[in-house]
């Protein structure tokens, strides 16, 4: 069979990512922490919004040179968000149908944005179908399923070639603390966290790992006692946190794990707009609340250094959820204690 369309298709990709430009690492110092400088990743600024666009990247490569992927074959793909928003646009950049399959009660806002990106969506009842339901509609269709949750962590070169843990290394080059204590990272897949953990193995760096877990996930659990039973509400943190263990969720690559309160992510979250003048996305705040947990150890050991963290995505994508304040609190709750937390961290108390 000719390969022509499948080089056609790669080249395609490649030319894509040629005409993009690295994320920004941006530095914050606070005076509270004089001795600590923060940085955050900001994978907003990708042609698609978030760090997602670097996954969608990987798997489509990965299946063209799997040759899973062919011309015509329908792409299906279990997600909601930020995963189907990007892989359907890279479905359109190479002219094939993307099907994104999502529980019916998904709100009409991401419902638009995969549909802007020339996607379909296909409904499930409940969240937990969609993976057969994937499966069995890529069988049905002759199409492939991407599977994000289980070719996460393999799509990704962890040796380097551009990926997010060797482009943020790079960039520290000149900084004053230039190997960072640690870099935290939450889980939704875990492909980020895992390519982040190896990367720092296989250099021989210093710097640890925290991966940071919302309420309702079963990753932190199951890293503390194997414990892998499926949560039954669910994450209320988009992108973050998962009912059940993930393939692509790799433990033994991370050093540490903290869970962070839901109202803790908000806050922080809303914090965050006011240090950055923009607004991020609510992982957001779970990882800058995890970076200044380990900020006030060090600064409480006496220790120096740096922290890194990721900006996942903007937050104009949830403007009528974690920004209404009436949505927070029927569906996040109180807030106010780990505001006060937050503010006695970064000197802000009034
Ligand atoms: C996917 C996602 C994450 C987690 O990244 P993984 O590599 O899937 O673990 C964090 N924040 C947002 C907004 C995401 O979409």
């Amino acid at each position: 069979m000719s390969r022509a369309w499948a080089n056609n298709a790669i080249e395609t990709i490649q030319a894509d990512f040629q005409r993009s430009s690295d994320t920004h690492l941006i530095k914050l110092q606070f005076d509270a922490f004089a001795d600590i400088d923060f940085y955050l990743k900001d994978e907003s600024t990708h042609p698609t919004g978030s760090l997602k666009h670097r996954l969608a990247r990987s798997l489509y490569l990965y299946g063209l040179t799997n040759g899973w992927i062919r011309q015509d074959t329908p792409i299906i793909e279990s997600s909601s968000g930020s995963t189907a928003v990007s892989e359907a646009y890279f479905a359109r950049l190479l002219g094939l149908p993307f099907i994104a399959v999502m529980p019916k009660n998904t709100a009409a806002r991401k419902i638009q944005q995969i549909e802007f990106y020339g996607g379909q969506c296909h409904f499930v009842d409940k969240s937990d179908q969609i993976y057969a339901e994937s499966q069995r509609l890529a069988e049905s269709l002759k199409g492939h399923y991407m599977d994000q949750f289980t070719y996460a962590e393999r799509a990704t070169d962890w040796r380097g070639n551009n990926n997010i843990a060797c482009s943020m290394f790079e960039q520290m080059h000149y900084e004053r603390f230039p190997q960072p204590e640690w870099v935290v990272m939450s889980a939704g897949t875990g492909g980020t966290s895992a390519t982040i953990g190896r990367y720092i193995r296989y250099k021989c760096f210093n710097t640890r790992l925290l991966v940071v877990d919302p309420d309702n996930s079963v990753f932190y659990p199951f890293y503390h006692s194997g414990n892998d039973r499926l949560t039954s509400i669910g994450s209320k943190i988009e992108g973050i946190g998962r009912p059940r263990v993930e393939p692509s969720f790799v433990p033994s690559v991370v050093d540490e794990m903290l869970q962070v309160p839901d109202g803790a992510s908000i806050v922080t979250m809303n914090w965050l707009e006011r240090v950055l003048g923009r607004k991020v996305g609510p992982s957001t705040g779970t990882n800058m609340w995890g970076a200044l947990q380990k900020a006030q150890r060090m600064k409480d050991a006496g220790r120096p250094g740096s922290i890194i963290t990721l900006l996942c995505d903007s937050g104009e994508r949830y403007l009528d959820t974690y920004y209404n304040p009436q949505w927070v609190s029927n569906h996040i709750g109180e807030t106010e204690k780990y505001d006060v937390q937050l503010k006695r961290m970064v000197g802000e108390e009034s």
